[in-house]
């Protein structure tokens, strides 16, 4: 590591509450203009003063660029690891994390209901590469021992809460089971994001963010991030970022950072709203189920009590009239957007059955065809609530 990008390192670990660190952690005012917020350094290369004369230490942007170290101190920070590394895309942070953990002949144990494009990924790219995975349920810790293959078995994956169903796995509990073994957690803490739930510190290894939605929070950049405590695992990182490339632009990370620093306040509306659907929901003659991990008939409300500070945005619900009603309430709805993807500011609604899950339609990962998903939004909560009356008709 260069004397800047190690002095952004330390001011990942300025003290202070989250909200704190979020807004100052990974940059320090620039000292040649005093810039309170991380310039986009759009270069991607840097004079050397004579050969080898690196100023801060920076060579080549695909290696490091400052407004992309900012924003990886800042996430450091947040999620109270050592490291962070960012990448173009959540997909692109797994894929690097693999290689640089697994070789040919390494098994990974996933999540049965794993995010779509994680599961592919795992089942169409790196299966060919002789990286085996097996399923598993995240709320049963007895089922992710069983799958492991001493040995051989080199991650366990976890997502918490899952999507669309919100099933909660213990972090804790899962990360011994994975230690007994001899493998690492991952925990992809999209969901929750650094702000509910920070699994590095119940034992995870590694955290993944697809950074693309909460984290960024305005639905206007894709990216992605791995945040470690270990500083081998944080070696083999750097290399791997570095020499397979898969790295955010300037102005993307600009972005990202951006949105980073107001996370706890979006996320506290996130989870107001979100309870306050949740409650309409739960009294509407034509739902007959609402999933959402705060509620307490939810299997996994207890764990999720214990290792989130709040609920989270996302909800699901099922509807009497089946296919038909829960396809016409996404399509009548005018303050819910019907789009994929989920964690910015404007509430979306979507059949997961249809779009985001299509793909697992007719798999033992298939979602009932009733089910409705909300990425509940920081609108005013009444015009929430007013839309969703009118669309359940
Ligand atoms: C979106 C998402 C990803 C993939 O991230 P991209 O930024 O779309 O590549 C991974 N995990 C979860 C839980 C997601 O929601």
């Amino acid at each position: 590591m260069t004397d800047q990008q190690q002095s952004s390192h330390r001011e990942g670990h300025l003290k202070g509450g989250f909200e704190t660190r979020a807004i100052h952690a990974g940059y320090e005012p620039d000292p040649t203009t005093g810039a309170v917020i991380a310039p986009i350094y759009a270069t991607s290369t840097y004079k050397q003063d004579g050969v080898g004369g690196l100023r801060g230490g920076y060579e080549y942007s695909r290696s490091a660029n400052p407004t992309r170290t900012a924003l990886e101190g800042a996430l450091a920070a947040v999620e109270e690891g050592e490291r962070a590394f960012t990448f173009s895309s959540g997909l692109a942070a797994e894929d690097t994390l693999v290689r640089a953990t697994c070789r040919p002949g390494d098994h990974v144990v996933l999540p049965d209901d794993a995010y779509g494009g994680t599961f592919r990924l795992f089942d169409k790219v790196e299966q060919a590469w002789g990286v085996e995975h097996t399923p598993a349920p995240v709320t049963d810790v007895d089922a992710v021992r069983a799958a492991i293959r001493p040995g051989q078995t080199k991650l366990v994956w976890l997502e918490t809460p899952t999507n669309p169903l919100l099933n909660i796995g213990d972090i804790e509990a899962l990360a011994a089971v994975a230690h007994e073994a001899g493998a690492r957690l991952v925990v992809d803490n999209t969901f929750a994001s650094p702000y509910l739930q920070q699994p590095l510190t119940l034992g995870a290894d590694v955290v993944v963010h697809s950074t693309t939605k909460y984290v960024g929070g305005h639905s206007d950049v894709v990216g992605g991030a791995l945040v470690v405590r270990d500083l081998d695992l944080a070696e083999q990182l750097v290399f791997h970022q570095n020499a397979i490339g898969a790295v955010p632009g300037p102005f993307d990370s600009f972005l990202t950072h951006r949105g980073l620093k107001t996370l706890a306040v979006r996320m506290e509306r996130h989870c107001d709203n979100a309870e306050a659907v949740v409650e309409f929901l739960t009294r509407h003659p034509s739902v007959v189920q609402v999933i959402y991990p705060g509620l307490e008939e939810h299997p996994g409300h207890a764990v999720a009590a214990k290792q989130m500070k709040r609920f989270g945005g996302m909800v699901a619900f099922r509807v009497a009239g089946g296919e038909q009603q829960a396809l016409s309430v996404c399509e009548r709805a005018e303050v819910f957007t019907l789009a994929e993807s989920l964690g910015g500011i404007e509430s979306l609604i979507e059949h997961p059955g249809r779009m985001t899950h299509a793909s697992v339609a007719g798999t033992e990962l298939e979602v009932p065809a009733d089910l409705v998903r909300l990425s509940v939004g920081i609108e005013t909560v009444d015009d929430l609530i007013a839309d969703l009356d009118r669309a359940l008709g």
